[in-house]
């Protein structure tokens, strides 16, 4: 995995948007991932060496700006731990923002490797898991197919299993009005 404490190669930096995770947030496309989902929607984010890098410094400065919650997606954020670790603790520290991390990662294989957990300890919700085509429904509340769910970080943590995340009245897009 790639490792770097001062910068974060991103593919782009969406501000104001509503479709990754509840209520309009800053959305960091994270470049680089290598699960290979076949029929992926975003094959151009696998380039681990795409987009360009930022430094944390200059994202912590759109986020505040924005004063909204983040999502970092991809590509898929958690193949550059060390950055991602440390644009989340500052997030927390300094802003006190809500942080949700989609990654093609199981929820298993994340507690299973002390890297990957350290990474997504203080982030508030993670979406997990690879895109399964066959899978694939539109209906769901921001994921793609129904393998993937919503994980409660400190729930799951604190329980040592899998809680996962609910908010009353938002099970599917249905329900999901802004
Ligand atoms: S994890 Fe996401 S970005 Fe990566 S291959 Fe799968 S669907 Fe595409």
């Amino acid at each position: 995995m790639e490792t770097n404490d001062e910068t974060l190669r991103v593919l782009r930096v969406v501000e104001g948007t509503s479709v990754d995770g509840p209520s309009l947030r800053t959305s960091i496309y994270v470049a680089g991932c290598r699960h290979a989902c076949p029929l992926c929607h975003n094959p151009q984010s696998w380039d681990m060496n795409g987009g360009e890098r930022r430094s944390i410094d200059n994202l912590m400065q759109v986020i505040a700006y924005n004063e909204s919650p983040v999502t970092l997606t991809g590509g898929d954020p958690l193949y550059q731990p060390v950055a991602v670790k440390e644009l989340v603790h500052r997030i927390k520290t300094e802003l006190g923002y809500n942080v949700w991390c989609f990654t093609g990662f199981t929820w298993d294989e994340i507690v299973a490797d002390p890297a990957l957990l350290d990474t997504i300890r203080e982030v508030d919700v993670v979406v997990e898991g690879r895109f399964v085509n066959s899978l694939r429904d539109t209906s769901l509340l921001f994921r793609g197919s129904s393998n993937q769910r919503i994980v409660d970080v400190r729930s799951s943590i604190d329980a040592r299993r899998l809680i996962e995340w609910k908010r009353d009245g938002w099970e599917s897009l249905d329900d999901f009005k802004i």
